[in-house]
């Protein structure tokens, strides 16, 4: 999906380096996410949060995977805060914090939930033991489908359901969604685990009312470049100029474009635009499809002849 690199398509790089940046980009991605659980809190802003976990990445030398996915209740994935974004944690919420860094393309996704009244902290206990069953069933020659079963299984165990529209997947150099998908239920895909892949798993659970499926929501504040295009505005120009000096092969959020133009009327404007012209791909946030709380876990591994090896810890 985000493999159009320009800038770097000569960069080769060799399995041991891959590796090691992995781990690198892994530990630093896990120690974000450990950031988050001391950080959030009622009344705590979730740009203060997304901008802390982000400035840690880049203060520690690494670039960032793709913005900082705080989803809450029934939003699955894909809301990051907007510009000036006032929004707080609430005394119930159920929170979701997606995030990774990466060097050199070599990218790390991992994910955790957090609880804050305790009243859902059972589903957010299900997506954890779903993914630990998930990752001792990964070796290679492991099928997709069986991963998936496993995380249904568990699932059931806990008298929850899987989100069968969303799942983990393989990850490229600057391709955060590779093949193959790894569903979140028995898909029927026969689809093997390759020795020295890069997958990410990420069960995302839901109640009984919940329907199982995402849909798109109407709030979009993470796009990613597409392709040059011709756009009428001279904002517009400008931002898509920023976009392609700065974020060519990620994914950016709207807000770490907020020095272009000269307000945030102009902003979203300028972003519209060029959504409409093709210029950027739009990532919707994702909310439950029945409107049930939802939580996900998610860790990036290595497979191995007889197992993993987990990437972001
Ligand atoms: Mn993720
Ligand atoms: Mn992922």
């Amino acid at each position: 999906m985000f493999d159009e690199n320009e800038f770097e398509k000569d960069f080769e790089i060799d399995e041991e380096t891959h590796r090691k940046l992995a781990l690198e980009a892994g530990a630093i991605s896990y120690k974000a996410l450990q950031k988050a659980k001391d950080m959030i809190k009622p009344g705590v802003k979730l740009l203060d949060v997304a901008v802390s976990l982000e400035s840690f990445v880049t203060e520690s030398g690494f670039d960032i995977a793709f913005p900082a996915n705080i989803s809450i209740n029934e939003q699955a994935a894909h809301y990051t805060p907007s510009f000036e974004d006032v929004k707080t944690f609430g005394e119930n919420d159920i929170i979701k914090v997606d995030f990774g860094a990466g060097k050199h393309g070599v990218l790390a996704d991992c994910a955790i939930t957090i609880d804050l009244s305790g009243n859902n902290q059972k589903l957010a206990d299900a997506s954890y033991d779903a993914l630990q069953n998930a990752i001792s069933t990964v070796k290679a020659g492991a099928k997709v489908r069986d991963i998936g079963k496993e995380i249904e299984r568990t699932a059931a165990k806990y008298g929850f359901k899987p989100i069968k529209n969303l799942g983990g997947h393989g990850v490229g150099i600057h391709d955060l969604h590779s093949s193959p998908f790894i569903p979140n239920y028995d898909n029927g895909d026969d689809t093997e685990l390759e020795e020295g892949a890069y997958i990410a798993i990420e069960p995302f659970l839901t109640t009984q009312q919940g329907k199982g499926m995402v849909i798109n929501g109407d709030i979009v504040e993470i796009y990613a470049f597409s392709q040059p295009s011709g756009v009428r505005q001279s904002a517009s120009r400008a931002m898509l100029e920023a976009i392609q000096s700065r974020y060519m092969s990620e994914p950016f959020a709207l807000r770490w474009l907020s020095d272009i133009p000269k307000n945030k009327f102009e902003l979203y404007l300028s972003i519209r635009e060029l959504m409409r012209a093709g210029a950027v791909e739009p990532f919707p946030v994702l909310v439950e499809g029945g409107n049930g709380m939802v939580a996900q876990s998610e860790a990036e591994v290595l497979v191995t002849k007889d197992g993993c090896e987990i990437i972001t810890k």
